[in-house]
């Protein structure tokens, strides 16, 4: 009798592959992160403090209470109520939680991208957005960030008449040049945006600025933000606020149970605590100062002003050895050189704990740039 599968083999793979998996997915290449073993990892926008002693223990006493044989409530309940009240978030505000804001940005893609549809942002920018609109078969249009990386509002204003985006994004601050974007132009975007506009405010812990107050007069606005990069990257949530009537569209193609029990009880125990995140995001603010002030003093680097946990730089050399050469020193950070981008020969650090920082600044110095 014939096999129904007679061989398995590579090509064979790779003939249905081609087939049926779009040219656009089979150019991208899967989120690259590097191995971290034993080395200082300033490359991700983690924070580098943990819960002190006591409170760990009473944190884990919380999840062992938990019923891990019963599936989560569906809604987070509990947890949004206080993350209402954590973050001040107004009543009129629709709130949707996430496995990460990066689930969120999918759904956002699922909602409202597609074919024929396009998403637009400025660029360099944070890579899930051309990922995800990749993934969901939408167009992307990436708009060039002027040198110093503020956003040119006309070339913006004709890519808004050429491509009538169905989704505009900005991360706001900026990642990876760590500049928020002008909010009046912002504002403006908002006013005469054909479809919907995200502001990514990932890292709002370290800058404070928000765009949560107009969401009441724009409908179309989404605010998005996350827990990542203040204090809790491997529970994996994410918050979008916005109208309550996008809200509910946007809830229809959520998974009922993305936000898993532990993430949920492990976030409610976080967010009783969230003045210890609020000094620990305070303590990343003064260590950016300094961070910033050193780099300054190293001649052949040009750092640039950040309103994030991390310090976009540039240096007068290969970006390649001097990321190799910290490497070897056993500090990890990000190499984001592209000789066809206004990234050439820029990296970027996250801001660590004090010593840390101080190991950076001593191995950079040391590189003789
Ligand atoms: C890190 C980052 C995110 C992703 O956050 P998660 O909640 O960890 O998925 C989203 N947007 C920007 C701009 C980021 O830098």
């Amino acid at each position: 009798m014939q096999s129904l599968m007679p061989d398995s083999n590579n090509n064979n793979a790779k003939a249905s592959i081609d087939k049926w998996v779009t040219a656009e997915v089979r150019a991208m290449k899967a989120y690259q992160v590097p191995s971290s073993t034993g080395l200082i990892k300033l490359d991700a926008m983690e924070t580098p403090y943990t819960l002190p002693d006591a409170l760990k223990q009473e944190w884990l006493s919380a999840l062992g209470g938990v019923s891990v044989n019963r599936y989560p409530d569906p809604d987070s309940t509990e947890l949004k109520v206080l993350i209402r009240s954590c973050f001040s978030i107004p009543d009129e505000c629709g709130l949707m939680l996430g496995n990460g804001s990066d689930e969120l940005i999918q759904i956002i893609a699922m909602l409202v991208g597609g074919v024929s549809r396009t998403f637009l942002a400025p660029i360099p920018t944070f890579s899930m957005y051309q990922q995800i609109s990749t993934a969901t078969a939408t167009q992307f249009a990436g708009i060039p960030l002027a040198a110093d990386f503020s956003i040119q509002a006309e070339n913006l204003f004709e890519a808004i008449e050429q491509f009538n985006p169905a989704c505009i994004f900005f991360a706001y601050p900026n990642n990876p040049t760590g500049n928020c974007f002008d909010p009046t132009t912002i504002k403006q975007i908002l006013n005469n945006a054909p479809g919907l506009v995200v502001v990514d405010e990932a890292y709002f812990a370290f800058c404070q600025k928000s765009f949560v107050n107009e969401i009441a007069t724009h409908p179309n606005l989404i605010v998005l933000r996350t827990m990542s990069k203040s204090g809790l990257a491997g529970l994996r949530l994410g918050m979008m606020l916005g109208n309550p009537e996008w809200i509910e569209q946007m809830e229809k193609l959520r998974l009922p149970y993305n936000s898993n029990i532990l993430s949920q009880v492990s976030a409610q125990f976080y967010l009783q605590h969230h003045d210890i995140l609020q000094q620990q995001a305070e303590q990343i603010r003064k260590d950016r100062s300094w961070v910033f002030r050193e780099m300054s003093k190293i001649s052949g680097i040009e750092v640039f002003p950040s309103e994030a946990n991390f310090l976009l730089f540039r240096v007068d050399r290969s970006a390649d050895t001097v990321f190799n050469g910290l490497r070897e020193k056993g500090v990890l950070i990000r190499n984001l050189h592209d000789p066809s981008s206004p990234l050439e020969n820029c990296l970027r650090v996250t801001i660590g704990l004090e010593q840390e920082n101080r190991v950076f600044i001593e191995a950079l110095s040391s590189l003789k740039i």
